[in-house]
């Protein structure tokens, strides 16, 4: 479909000054939620996002709104809570659940005046990276509907990559925001760990979870980000901004490390020459780029895969079928109702994430794999920092390869989890990280991944900028 949409900043602005409405945007935006043709979108809160874009506009006629986001559009991740529809996380055990409260995130937007107008699909409770584990359907790449969007958030980079709306959140635990937008050709910002609040966002690896944006351009990004960045009382783990403005670009004097572990044969040909292809570009602008090494790259994946089920056991042990979402008709007694609701409502990858979960927790094993895989998080950290003490920012590819075959990994979970293989390292490190569209292959998106240390949020976003005004 065309492209209806302006920078973030200008849709506010031109319905700030009465040249368009909150409720042209939105009604141009439901319009093409209800088109879509590659099955982006799990609910659309048509009545409801009407409704708030009326109050959006009553609100500047009277002159009582100056918010950055004013009359913009967006579409949230179906992990997120929000008024107006149904929660599922893509899941069965809650395909009734409303949402009692809504999440910071959107409630930050709302205060600007950005409008949900629905919930994007995802792997079921964001376990995945192409959206096939979704218990309802599989969203299609709008770039080629054989192939899959990426996971988790593969509705949320859908939904931006066929204009329905111009920005959309997702969640990134091992780098469900990152690889979407790398398949789909759209800018994934996954902020530093506790920068943006968790509240009402439903729960997968809480040490690692974090929410960010996905946009069309790195500056549409920043201003999202900048909205809901900041301390929230409701999440504990929350941080204060370590930047007054998020979307000041600076990338004078920055240097750039490539990861020479990231750059090996395991990555497809055609997306190296293309990373490769994008790094001389920033040389020939005459930034400094030097070649670094993250020697324990090769555990980060081994690590995640035992940290983060561990984590998600823990996290889905709250759906006992008695306080959340479904509850087996089938069963006869209590231990009945936890057994049967957890095997009807749960999908095969919240399964087996729970059993790789309690096995690597249980006392036997503990010492052997938990423990273990912390201590090698440790070690991942100190190398992470060790590898950014002579540059800022550290780049390479987001994932081996261009989006694959819908099916083509799907009875394989070893094979899906390689998928994650360079970008579950920020998430173990509570680094900010981003995936940068730098063209294409056969016709195929391909993102740079870039990161840098805790907190240095701004110099990813600046480098991103400076790469998206260099390939323009
Ligand atoms: N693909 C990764 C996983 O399945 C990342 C998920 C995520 O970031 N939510 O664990």
């Amino acid at each position: 479909m065309n492209d209806p949409w302006r920078p973030i900043q200008d849709i506010a602005s031109d319905v700030l000054a009465g040249k368009t409405t909150a409720e042209e945007n939105v009604k141009e935006a439901l319009k093409r939620a209800k088109a879509d043709e590659f099955d982006c979108m799990l609910e659309v809160y048509e009545d409801a996002a009407i409704a708030c874009a009326k109050e959006v506009d009553s609100h500047v006629k009277n002159s009582e709104y100056t918010g950055r986001l004013v009359g913009v559009p967006f579409v949230a991740k179906d992990n997120f809570l929000v008024f107006g529809g149904k929660t599922t996380a893509a899941s069965n055990i809650l395909n009734n659940f409303e949402a009692p409260y809504q999440a910071t995130a959107i409630e930050k937007l709302e205060q600007e005046g950005a409008i949900c107008i629905g919930k994007a699909n995802l792997d079921a409770f964001a376990h995945g990276s192409s959206t096939e584990n979704s218990d309802f359907k599989t969203t299609k790449n709008p770039h080629d509907p054989t192939r899959v969007p990426g996971g988790s958030s593969g509705g949320s980079a859908a939904v931006v990559a066929a204009n329905i709306v111009p920005f959309a959140l997702g969640t990134d635990t091992g780098g469900s925001i990152r690889l979407p937008a790398s398949f789909c050709g759209v800018v994934g910002y996954k902020p530093t760990y506790g920068l943006v609040s968790r509240h009402g966002v439903i729960a997968m690896a809480s040490s690692t979870d974090v929410i960010g944006p996905l946009a069309r351009t790195v500056g549409d990004a920043a201003l999202v980000l900048d909205v809901m960045a900041g301390e929230d009382h409701l999440d504990g783990t929350t941080i204060k901004r370590s930047e007054h403005k998020y979307t000041g670009f600076s990338s004078a004097n920055v240097t750039v490390g490539v990861v020479k572990e990231h750059m090996t044969d395991g990555v497809d040909e055609a997306v190296l020459e293309k990373v490769q292809s994008a790094i001389d570009k920033l040389k020939t602008a005459g930034v400094t780029v030097k070649e670094v090494s993250l020697p324990t790259s090769d555990l980060a994946l081994a690590c995640y895969y035992i940290v983060v089920p561990a984590e998600v056991s823990s996290n889905l042990a709250r759906y006992d079928g008695i306080r959340f979402g479904y509850s087996s008709e089938k069963a006869k007694d209590l231990n009945d109702v936890y057994e049967q609701s957890r095997t009807e409502g749960f999908g095969d990858e919240a399964k087996r994430r729970i059993m790789i979960g309690n096995y690597v927790l249980s006392s036997g094993y503990y010492d052997a794999y938990y423990k273990k895989a912390q201590q090698v998080r440790t070690m991942l950290i100190s190398d992470y920092n060790k590898a950014l003490e002579d540059v800022d920012v550290l780049v390479g590819p987001v994932t081996p390869s261009t989006a694959f075959k819908i099916g083509e990994n799907v009875d394989d979970p070893l094979k899906m989890y390689l998928t994650d293989i360079m970008t579950v390292t920020a998430n173990l490190v509570g680094a900010p990280a981003a995936s940068v569209p730098i063209g294409n292959v056969d016709n195929l998106p391909v993102g740079l991944h870039i990161s840098a240390k805790q907190k240095e949020d701004s110099k990813v976003l600046s480098l991103a900028h400076k790469i998206q005004e260099l390939l323009k």
